[in-house]
């Protein structure tokens, strides 16, 4: 047994949860027709199963796409001012820290994420309510009044419609919270489908809306698979845009279907992270933000720090510190308040990740820690595990493995530092550590990534937006920007006074 390893404790009280979810419909709490439901089993704790929700079909799915068209097209919530949406909002913020503690051992043991990380996880969701509740009161459109004496523009904005939201399981309550606060904070009304590995907390979220005092109809979740629940949201007419975050592969699907029926839709997709390290750098400031980077939820994470690229006189030097972090960093059981890095997602997953790093040791590449499975069985741990000498030909440096996987190549000059980074399909993250601000701002700015830090990485705001370029997706989240992804703009034009006649 790894000496960092913190073995799951099985008689741990909360482990008892087995939570009974179900789904969110104009209102009201429902099964699946069938009666079909979900089991959840912990990833950290073998054979425990922690919670169970509905496994809806294209009927029940039809239903709540139903009710939030009745919301949006008959229901007060777009026609509201943007003062009574606000108000609302911001109860679900604090009813979302008022519940903190129990959502963040829900989102722990669901994901397998350790539970001091989910804490902070939930806080960070109330703040991200809290800013778009404040922002979706003071949204506006244009006046154009400078088109000629006799005429006058006017831009509104309104809300898109009904948007079909499906997320990913690496960060439920997160990734909810930075995208239905936004839509319905445009006036959209909204039909969730979370991952079928960990939907109960997006039921939780949606229930926490429903008694802030949102009207039924205007966030429904519905929980089930991938095909055909989240499919026949993207298919469904009465589905204004889709808004997925997800893998690259059902991305595309989902572009395409949208394209058929000139659907808009919002993709957040895939990454593969450069960590750019220059030998002006601050080494321990860095080697522990590359470990942070990399194991921050056992690495699956999409804007992982995956890709070290360091600048060669300082190589020797910044891997000995990566590798004594990793050599302590506390993995293992998500409930232990001093674990840093929880369990992998599934079975499934866990023997992809074992793959690429297989791969990577057939490729030549040099294994210098971890690479294999850990835990004896009483759970789904990965090692932390860092290769060197890695080229960019490799599996392991161009594609997204989504594990505690660090894949380190070097370079000599920052032209060179940037033609590696901009030389992966995926542009969602990168971070640069440097000294000298000028070098590190220069280089960012010619790298192709919607996300990017400077001497930190996985940082933050509700200000500032996501998204990605290239493979990475399409559309932007947060900030101000993210209203934009659920608003329609419509243009008037008012002629004052008589209009010049066309005919005589
Ligand atoms: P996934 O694409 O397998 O699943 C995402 C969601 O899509 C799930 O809810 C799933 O049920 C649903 N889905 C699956 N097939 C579908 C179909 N045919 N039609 C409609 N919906 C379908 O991704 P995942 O394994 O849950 O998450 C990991 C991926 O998500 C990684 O590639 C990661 O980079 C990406 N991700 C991106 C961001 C971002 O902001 N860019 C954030 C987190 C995760």
């Amino acid at each position: 047994m790894l000496a960092n390893f913190i073995s799951p404790d099985t008689t741990d009280s909360r482990l008892g949860i087995k939570a009974r979810y179900r789904m969110l419909v104009d209102g009201k709490s429902v099964d699946a027709a069938s009666g079909r439901a979900i089991d959840r089993v912990s990833p950290g704790h073998a054979g425990v199963i922690v919670g169970t929700w509905p496994e809806a079909s294209a009927d029940d799915v039809g239903l709540a796409i139903a009710a939030a068209r009745r919301a949006f097209d008959a229901g007060p919530w777009p026609r509201m001012s943007g003062g009574e949406r606000s108000r609302l909002m911001f109860k679900v913020a604090e009813l979302i820290l008022a519940n903190q503690e129990e959502l963040a051992v829900a989102e722990s043991l669901e994901v397998g994420k350790p539970i001091a990380q989910a804490r902070g996880e939930i806080g960070f969701c109330a703040d991200l309510w809290s800013y778009a509740a404040g922002q979706s009161r003071a949204l506006e459109g244009q006046t154009h009044n400078n088109i000629g004496d006799d005429r006058l523009g006017l831009v509104l904005r309104e809300p898109v419609g009904v948007v079909g939201i499906i997320t990913p399981w690496n960060f439920p309550f997160i990734i909810a919270s930075e995208r239905v606060p936004w839509a319905i904070g445009a006036g959209c009304a909204v039909v969730l489908k979370p991952s079928e590995f960990t939907s109960g907390t997006s039921i939780r979220m949606a229930e926490l809306a429903r008694e802030a005092g949102i009207p039924d109809g205007v966030f429904n979740v519905v929980t089930g698979y991938g095909d055909p629940a989240g499919q026949i949201l993207a298919e469904d007419s009465r589905v204004d845009m889709v808004a997925f975050t997800g893998s690259v592969r059902v991305g595309t699907k989902l572009g395409e279907i949208a394209a058929r029926s000139v659907k808009r839709v919002g993709l957040e997709l895939g990454g593969k992270g450069p960590q750019i390290v220059f030998d002006d750098a601050d080494l321990q400031a860095a080697a522990d933000g590359i470990a942070y980077g990399v194991y921050h939820n056992a690495g699956q994470c999409c804007i992982s720090g995956s890709r070290l690229l360091v600048q060669e006189g300082i190589r020797d030097a910044l891997m000995e510190r990566v590798l004594d972090i990793s050599r302590k960093v506390t993995f293992g059981d998500p409930l232990n308040e001093k674990t840093k890095i929880g369990a992998m997602i599934s079975e499934a997953h866990t023997a992809k990740v074992q793959s690429y790093v297989d791969a990577g040791v057939a490729d030549g590449a040099e294994l210098l820690l971890g690479g294999t499975r850990a835990g004896e069985g009483k759970g789904l741990y990965f090692a932390p595990t860092v290769f060197s000498g890695v080229n960019s030909d490799m599996s392991i440096a161009r594609e997204e493995i989504f594990g505690p996987v660090l894949s380190t190549m070097s370079f000599k000059t920052a032209d060179e530092a940037v033609a590696l980074a901009n030389s992966s399909e995926f542009g969602l993250s990168a971070s640069v550590w440097s000294t000298n601000l000028e070098n590190a701002l220069q280089s960012i700015r010619r790298i192709r990534a919607g996300r990017c830090w400077i001497n930190s990485v996985i940082d933050g705001t509700p200000e500032l937006p996501i998204g990605g370029y290239k493979k990475s997706g399409l559309g932007r989240e947060l900030g101000r920007y993210g209203f934009d992804e659920y608003s329609q703009f419509k243009g008037i034009h008012v002629t004052l006074g008589r209009p010049a006649p066309w005919f005589g």
